[in-house]
């Protein structure tokens, strides 16, 4: 390693901005050893990337001694670094309320810390500007990374440590006491707005009646007290503004561990839950939709359906059967995103309606959880058609939870009601994909960037992913991408399932961390959820099946 950084950097002052390439490769500053990995080509382009590795971080080993421990750890020192750094140009994917497994830091099983960061090398004029990438690269940040890791608060990590494993602890707790996710008491569900993640200041904190009340056991916390939300059907009720969708994004969110402070640290949700909406206009590729859609007006099969340009029931039919061939085993449901028409229909209209193809998700949600042990979790304010249906009433009421079961069922019972059949839920063949199929190759390059949160290109083509809600940032959006090409190039091959190629998927990451997921390109990703990836599978316009 090279040791003269900032006297390269100097002497290359006014120098044409390409000669910045000169400086790839490795370096020793102030102690941390740099590695330019990439440099930019024009000062407008993604800025240049740099891995800084801290050795001797002097962390107290047991906050490293885990896979979750080293994941929160690092979640913690890439947020200590990104706050070291504000007011640079330095770019640190340090993430939001969620701790996720990243590629811009890593801490290993010997401590070692690993940050990577984005760097705009600066040239006004296509020119090298010596003196201040000297100050940036050799004094900013090796001081930052040092004061961010070597002097980190070890107070401080250990709390946000200890958070992440507790989160997991009461997650993994779930399945077996009958529970599909967990609200603690005190927890702060609602956001400060549609585009701010921080909790709501001033906001009420949660509470939920005693019917639900469970306890469950965090190996830092101790007890913890919250309101269980037991597996079956469950109905969030409650006049409108009332908390009802918030608590049902809090569950969605619950998949993922949060920061301390979030006021959801301690709200959780099986690995497996699944968020799902109407989206008219995405693509549906050859999916089995007959559990919803009995017949077509087109006369199309609906057993093996495709469209470049599904309706809200037919689109939301087909992630739902999506979803539970991804191996979902709780769906998350709003009446807010939903198509009324695949969710209900009265009795009125069912005597206007004799030749209605949609079997309305009604009728279907009990089948899905007795024979396919798949529950659901359903806000529904404006229609009492699920009362008779569900196993647990959940009423909200000026944003605190009380437990109105039995008086739900009373009224259901009272009648009138629609005729509900439930008449099973038929199984879905699974899917193989042709992993041709899975090509991101574009005018003969590999390309796949995320655009965004809402937008992958993979190929030629640009995927939507505004409706797949579970997204937590642009960076898992190329973590998405990633495992795509990796299922295309070496996991699926046109006789496995869809299903079984994801439990490959899942495995390698577990095994390889985000670094199964590099391909040569430097880019800020972040681990997906299989449900995830299949979502963006499911919305490729150019997937094709092998049969
Ligand atoms: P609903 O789905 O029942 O119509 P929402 O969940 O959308 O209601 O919540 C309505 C408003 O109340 C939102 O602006 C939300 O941020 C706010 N809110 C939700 N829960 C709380 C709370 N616990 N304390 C304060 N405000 C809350
Ligand atoms: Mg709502």
């Amino acid at each position: 390693a090279r040791s003269d950084l900032a006297a390269s950097l100097r002497s290359l002052d006014g120098a044409s901005y390409g000669r910045y390439k000169s400086l790839s490769g490795s370096w020793t500053v102030s102690g941390v050893a740099l590695e330019v990995l990439r440099v930019q080509a024009d000062p407008f382009a993604p800025p240049s990337r740099v891995r800084l590795t801290v050795s001797d971080a002097g962390l107290p080993a047991d906050l490293y001694g885990t896979a979750d421990r080293r994941r929160a750890l690092a979640g913690f020192l890439l947020r200590e670094l990104r706050r070291a750094l504000r007011g640079t140009p330095v770019q640190v994917d340090a993430g939001g309320p969620e701790v996720l497994e990243r590629r811009a830091g890593t801490v290993d099983a010997d401590g070692v810390v690993v940050v990577e960061v984005g760097v705009p090398f600066p040239g006004p004029k296509r020119r090298v500007l010596g003196r201040e990438a000297a100050t940036l690269l050799a004094e900013t940040l090796p001081s930052a990374a040092r004061e961010a890791i070597c002097s980190a608060d070890p107070d401080a990590a250990r709390t946000f440590v200890e958070t992440v494993e507790d989160a997991v602890a009461l997650r993994s707790a779930l399945a077996g006491r009958g529970l599909v996710g967990f609200v603690a008491d005190g927890a702060v569900l609602p956001r400060r707005s549609g585009v701010d993640d921080r909790p709501l200041a001033g906001a009420t904190p949660f509470g939920g009646p005693e019917s639900l009340q469970v306890t469950l056991e965090a190996p830092n916390a101790g007890p913890v007290r919250g309101m269980g939300v037991p597996d079956g059907v469950t109905l969030i009720v409650g006049g409108g503004y009332h908390g009802k969708s918030t608590l049902l994004r809090a569950l969605e969110d619950g998949v993922y561990d949060h920061v301390p402070g979030d006021g959801r640290e301690q709200v959780v949700t099986r690995l497996d839950a699944v968020k799902l909406r109407a989206e008219d206009g995405r693509a549906v590729i050859r999916d089995d939709v007959s559990a919803f859609v009995a017949h077509l007006p087109s006369g199309e099969p609906t057993d093996d359906f495709s469209t470049t340009n599904a309706s809200g029931s037919t689109s939301q039919a087909a992630s739902t059967v999506e979803a539970v061939e991804a191996g979902a085993d709780v769906l998350l449901i709003d009446e807010d995103t939903s198509a009324t028409n695949m969710m209900i229909r009265d009795a009125r209209m069912q005597q206007l309606i004799a030749t209605e193809p949609l079997v309305p998700f009604v009728e279907r949600v009990r089948p899905l959880h007795a024979e396919h042990g798949v529950s659901t979790v359903l806000v529904m304010g404006g229609s009492g058609d699920y009362l008779g249906v569900a196993d647990t009433v959940i009423m909200m009421d000026a944003y605190r939870a009380s437990d109105v079961t039995a008086r739900a069922h009373e009224i259901a019972a009272a009648g009138p009601s629609r005729t509900v059949e439930h008449s099973g839920f038929p199984s879905v063949a699974p899917r193989v994909v042709d992993p041709a199929s899975l090509d991101p190759t574009a005018r003969g390059k590999r390309r796949v960037t995320a655009r965004g949160r809402d937008t992958l290109t993979f190929g030629e083509d640009d995927i939507d992913l505004s409706a797949v809600e579970q997204i937590a940032d642009r960076s898992q959006v190329a973590g998405i991408g990633r495992a795509l090409a990796l299922l295309g190039d070496h996991v699926l091959d046109g006789t496995i399932t869809l299903a079984e190629g994801l439990d490959l998927l899942d495995a390698e990451l577990d095994r390889r961390g985000v670094a199964a997921l590099l391909d040569g390109r430097s880019e800020d990703l972040a681990r997906p959820r299989r449900h995830e990836v299949a979502a963006a599978l499911n919305r490729l316009r150019s997937l094709r099946l092998t049969t």
